[in-house]
């Protein structure tokens, strides 16, 4: 089986979501200490291709289902999260919706000067070959965390990441150069 080609085809499907929607399969979250950094907004996107035996939120795979709303609502809401230090984007999949998460990166860094990490069930490197929009969403941020999640390597030690197959890499933002891999 290869598993990196099959990971290009999969990435290949994207979500389809009106220009100026992403679709979300939860709440924004506040306050959060436990995905990246600081103190944090999250983004619960809905949507994944990629179905992780072991994974926690199955109900995040369905393309179909959750919640449309605008780039705009978005937004609005995040701008009433007082205090945070950044935004980090959590699946489902971001990279499947990467046309939406990079505007409300791209604005959230500049309106409230936060710092952006994504999920991703993809690796860095996948998304850098495939390109195009989702290549463009990974220059966009601070951090990535990288990988499927594995039942067989799962880790509860490790900083913000469930599998020891999954890293943690700082990334230059703008040019999506690795800094550094935890
Ligand atoms: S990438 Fe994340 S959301 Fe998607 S199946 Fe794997 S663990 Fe679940």
């Amino acid at each position: 089986m290869d598993w990196h080609k099959i990971s290009l085809d999969k990435l290949a499907k994207q979500a389809e979501v009106p220009e100026g929607y992403i679709r979300l399969s939860g709440p924004l979250e506040h306050d959060n200490i436990v995905n990246g950094d600081g103190l944090r907004a999250v983004l619960w996107t809905q949507g994944c291709p990629n179905h992780c035996p072991g994974c926690q939120n199955p109900e995040t795979w369905d393309y179909e289902v959750g919640m449309l709303v605008t780039i705009d609502e978005i937004m609005e809401r995040l701008s009433q999260f007082k205090g945070q230090t950044g935004l980090t984007f959590c699946g489902g999949e971001p990279f499947v919706q990467p046309k939406a998460c990079r505007e409300i990166a791209e604005r959230v860094r500049k309106e409230f000067g936060w710092d952006v990490w994504s999920f991703s069930g993809f690796t860095y490197e996948i998304i850098k070959e495939y390109g195009g929009e989702p290549w463009a969403f990974l220059k966009s941020l601070d951090a990535l965390i990288d990988g499927p999640f594995i039942l067989k390597q799962r880790d509860l030690s490790l900083r913000f990441r469930g599998s020891k197959n999954q890293r943690l890499l700082h990334l230059k933002q703008g040019t999506g150069e690795i800094l550094s891999i935890e």
